[in-house]
C-alpha cells in the first residue's frame, strides 16, 4: 500500500508499506478520508518524542476490507468512522469510564500506524458504522467534533448562557455548532480575522480579535471554553469569567503561564480540564445524520497524499481550516 511515513522529524515520505494484516478482534479499512489536525503538526516536529518511523493521522473514515477472527460488531464493505484512542480497558480509570485518560492509552498515528495510508489496521471496538445518509465528508469529521462534543458534555451550556469560545479553530467553531444548538449566545476571540469571519458565517452572535481596538468585557462569560492552546488561553478566561463563571479547558500549551488564582476564588470559577472523548461517538454520528449541525464549512482543502507533507509545513496559513486527505 502507499503511505505517508515519518521517519525523521519534518520530512513525511511516500513510500510502499506491506499492507496490514488483521488479528484477532481487529479489521482492516480502506481509507476513503483523512483529516489534518493540530497533532499531526507536532507529532511532525518531533513534539510527542515517539519512536519513528510511524505513518501519522488519527481521523480517518474509510470500508472494511477485513475481520480479523471474534470480529461481530462489523461486517466487510461497510462504510466506517475510526475512534483513534485505544484504552486498555483493565485499569481504575477505564473502570470508571475515564478510558480517554487511561495512562495505557494507544494513540493511531502516533503509537501505531495511522490512516494517512491506503489502508490501516484497527481494533473492532474502535470502528463505528457510518449510519445511512452520510456522507463521507461529513463523517469523517466525527473524531474532531467528539472533542468538542467532550467540552460541551464537560461544562454543558444552558439556554441564554453567554458563551466565549478562546480559538476558532476547528474545534473552537466546532464548540461553537454545539453551543448555539443549546441556546447559547456566543462570542468568539481569535487571532486571525479569517478565523472571525468564518465564525461569524457558521452562527457567532460577536466575534473579537486579540489585540484588536474592540474588546470583551471582563467579568462578563458565564462559561468559556479555551481551544486555542494559547500559554495566556486560562490567565485570559480568568479575567473575562463572570462571577460563577465556568471555563473548560482543551488546548494543550505546553508552557507555563502565570495565573490569577485570587480571581478564581474571589469569582468562585470553576476550572475543568477536557481530554478528547469517551463515549460520544454513537451520540455524535447521530447528530451529523440528522442534520441539525453542518460542520463542513470548515472543511477548506482537499488534498492527495503527495501534497500532505507541504500541507503539514504549512499548517498554520490564516485560510486552512480541516484539510481531508483523499484516497
Ligand atoms: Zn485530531
Ligand atoms: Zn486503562
Amino acid at each position: 500500500m502507499r503511505a505517508a511515513v515519518l521517519d525523521q522529524t519534518a520530512k513525511l515520505a511516500i513510500r510502499d508499506l506491506p499492507d496490514p494484516v488483521p488479528g484477532p478482534g481487529e479489521v482492516v479499512i480502506a481509507v476513503s478520508l483523512a483529516g489534518v489536525c493540530g497533532s499531526d503538526y507536532s507529532l511532525y516536529h518531533g513534539k510527542f518524542g515517539v519512536p519513528l518511523p510511524v505513518v501519522p493521522g488519527h481521523e480517518g473514515m474509510g470500508t472494511v476490507t477485513e475481520v480479523g477472527h471474534g470480529v461481530s460488531n462489523v461486517t466487510v464493505g461497510q462504510r466506517v468512522v475510526i475512534q483513534p484512542n485505544f484504552a486498555c480497558w483493565d485499569c481504575d480509570l477505564c473502570g470508571t469510564g475515564m478510558d480517554n485518560i487511561c495512562s495505557e492509552k494507544v494513540r493511531l498515528g502516533i503509537d501505531v500506524n495511522g490512516v494517512f495510508a491506503q489502508y490501516v489496521k484497527v481494533p473492532s471496538r474502535y470502528v463505528w458504522p457510518v449510519p445511512e445518509g452520510l456522507d463521507d465528508r461529513t463523517a469523517v469529521l466525527t473524531e474532531p467534533l467528539a472533542v468538542a462534543a467532550h467540552g460541551v458534555k464537560v461544562l454543558p451550556p444552558a439556554e441564554g448562557d453567554r458563551v466565549l469560545i478562546i480559538g476558532a479553530g476547528v474545534i473552537g467553531l466546532m464548540t461553537l455548532l454545539l453551543a448555539k444548538l443549546n441556546g447559547a449566545n456566543v462570542t468568539v476571540l481569535d487571532l486571525l480575522t479569517e478565523h472571525m469571519s468564518l465564525a461569524e458565517k457558521m452562527g457567532a452572535d460577536s466575534a473579537f480579535r486579540v489585540g484588536g481596538d474592540k474588546k470583551p468585557d471582563p467579568s462578563s462569560f458565564d462559561l468559556i471554553y479555551e481551544t486555542s492552546g494559547a500559554p495566556s488561553g486560562l490567565s485570559d478566561a480568568i479575567g473575562l469569567a463572570a462571577p460563577g463563571g465556568r471555563i473548560a479547558l482543551q488546548g494543550l500549551p505546553g508552557t507555563e503561564h502565570p495565573v490569577s488564582t485570587t480571581q478564581i476564588v474571589r469569582k468562585e470559577l470553576t476550572v475543568m480540564g477536557s481530554m478528547i472523548y469517551t463515549d460520544e461517538f454513537p451520540g455524535v454520528l447521530e447528530l451529523l445524520r440528522s442534520g441539525r449541525i453542518d460542520p463542513r464549512p470548515l472543511i477548506s482543502d482537499l488534498i492527495g497524499l503527495d501534497d500532505l507533507d507541504h500541507v503539514i509545513k504549512n499548517f498554520n496559513a490564516p485560510d486552512r481550516f480541516k484539510v481531508l486527505v483523499s484516497f
